[in-house]
């Protein structure tokens, strides 16, 4: 397959997870001749099952939502949650925000909802390599213009590119080599996890929830329901609680003492081993430059307490990919447009990274929360701190705000930002691969 590979084409995409098909498809789609290039073969096993509504407008964008639909991955009404300084459960519903967003999201099996994504973008015309690893990114000058990359045939080859789009996820291989990464401090976390069968779910419309425990005494608890018969069940904790401890024994000491998680699963059988993941929230200090875009992971990661990483992966590439086609019609505002991504997802990233800092504090209750999202999402008080709440965690929220600032606001807010809004240790080599 490799040998009859053309050298030259629009766009290079690293990556095949949801921000690499989402910007490949979405360049194909527009008449760009593309090629992604994935290191493993597909289907291939992925944290990050929970999705939120915010999804639906780009899966609207690459065709494929009706093949989501269809799949009959479990659908996902809203979150149900016990956190905060009161102990009772209480629940939301993507609903609520009234006319501002979808009422639906999904909760899928990663290695089938990406399978999708990356068939969808071969049937749009993106060449895909899969089992194919980039090895190294090609500059002439300062502009980043290629990469060379391993093929199934084991033999090193070079293909070049007006623009690179590395959507490595956690790799994060552009950003290690040109830029630090910033990593967000109180977001140093560890999560562990694995899937059981025979639990119990919620009655009624909230069965598709996830929920969110935090009656624990270090860190929360994660059930997300899967269509296969299977619960996702996990816990996220600081880094250093789980020093000198087991990953296992500490899991089954936190499930032991939860309230609502811990009943869903009395007669429930763990069916796999134990995952665990370093799970640190950070963002590269820069999100483009000549001839590249970083999107999803290998732009940032915020904690999967509100499970907005394919969220951000997806948009990421939807804005990413606007800002590419318009330099492709004017070369020479390439730099500006560049800048443009650059300010407009920085704001969003630290908008949700922010409220996720925000809800850590667990000693609030849930009004605290609702009005720091009108804060956040809604300082002209247009719907109630609730709406604000469930707006801002479908992922509508501050991305519809984000997105509508025009390239002089855009700019300037860059120009503001001299420091991040959240503390951040800067770092060359984050190691922030799966262990
Ligand atoms: C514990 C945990 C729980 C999470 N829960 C949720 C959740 O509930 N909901 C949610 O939305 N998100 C969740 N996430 C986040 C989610 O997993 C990611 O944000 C999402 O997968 C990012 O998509 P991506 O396309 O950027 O990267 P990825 O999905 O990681 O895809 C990157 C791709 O790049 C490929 N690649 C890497 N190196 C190379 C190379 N050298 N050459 C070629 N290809 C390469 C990889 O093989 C991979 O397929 C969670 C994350 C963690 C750690």
């Amino acid at each position: 397959m490799t040998q009859n590979l053309k050298t030259q084409y629009d766009a290079i995409v690293v990556g095949g997870g949801p921000g690499g098909s989402t910007a490949a498809t979405l360049l194909a789609k527009a008449g760009k001749s593309v090629l992604l290039i994935e290191k493993d073969k597909f289907p291939r096993y992925r944290i990050g099952e929970s999705l939120v509504p915010g999804i639906v407008p780009v899966l609207e964008e690459l065709d494929v939502l009706d093949k989501i639909e269809a799949h009959g991955f479990t659908e996902k009404f809203g979150i149900t949650l016990v956190w905060g300084g009161q102990q009772e459960k209480w629940s939301v519903d993507f609903d609520e925000a009234g006319g501002a967003g979808h009422g639906k999201a999904y909760q899928v099996v990663r290695s089938e909802f990406d399978y999708i994504l990356i068939q969808n973008a071969r049937e749009k015309g993106v060449v895909v390599l899969e089992d194919t690893a980039v090895t190294d990114f090609l500059f002439e000058g300062a502009r980043c213009a290629g990469v060379s990359f391993q093929g199934a045939d084991g033999r090193d080859h070079k293909a070049f590119a007006s623009v690179v789009i590395d959507a490595s996820g956690q790799a994060n291989l552009l950003g290690r080599r040109l830029h630090d990464i910033e990593v967000v401090e109180g977001l140093k976390n560890r999560a562990v996890w694995a899937y059981y069968q025979g639990g119990t779910v919620p009655e009624g419309k909230t069965a598709g929830n996830i929920i969110v425990e935090n009656n624990i005494s270090d860190g929360w608890l994660w059930m997300i329901p899967l269509h296969d018969g299977t619960h996702s069940i996990g816990l996220v904790a600081p880094q250093d609680a789980f020093r000198g401890r087991d990953a296992g024994e500490m899991f089954a000491e936190k499930i032991a003492e939860s309230n609502m998680i811990s009943g869903f699963l009395k007669d429930a059988t763990q069916v796999t081993n134990f995952r665990s993941h370093k799970d640190w929230s950070y963002s590269c200090s820069q999100l483009q430059g000549e001839g590249y875009y970083l999107v999803g992971d290998a732009a940032g990661f915020v904690d999967p307490l509100f499970s907005t990483g394919v969220f951000l992966a997806m948009n990421s590439a939807s804005l990413a990919v606007k800002q590419i086609l318009a330099s492709f019609a004017e070369p020479q505002r390439e730099a500006e447009n560049g800048a443009v991504y650059e300010a407009n997802y920085r704001q969003f990233l630290d908008v949700v990274t922010s409220f996720v800092k925000f809800f850590y504090d667990t000693k609030k209750r849930k009004e605290n929360y609702f009005n720091h999202a009108r804060d956040l999402v809604d300082p002209m008080d247009m719907m109630t701190a609730r709406q604000d709440f469930v707006y801002l965690i479908t992922g509508l929220g501050g991305l519809h705000q984000s997105m509508g600032l025009r390239p002089t606001e855009a700019l300037a807010n860059l120009a503001k930002r001299s420091k991040p809004p959240v503390e951040t240790t800067q770092t060359k080599q984050p190691s922030l691969e799966e262990v």
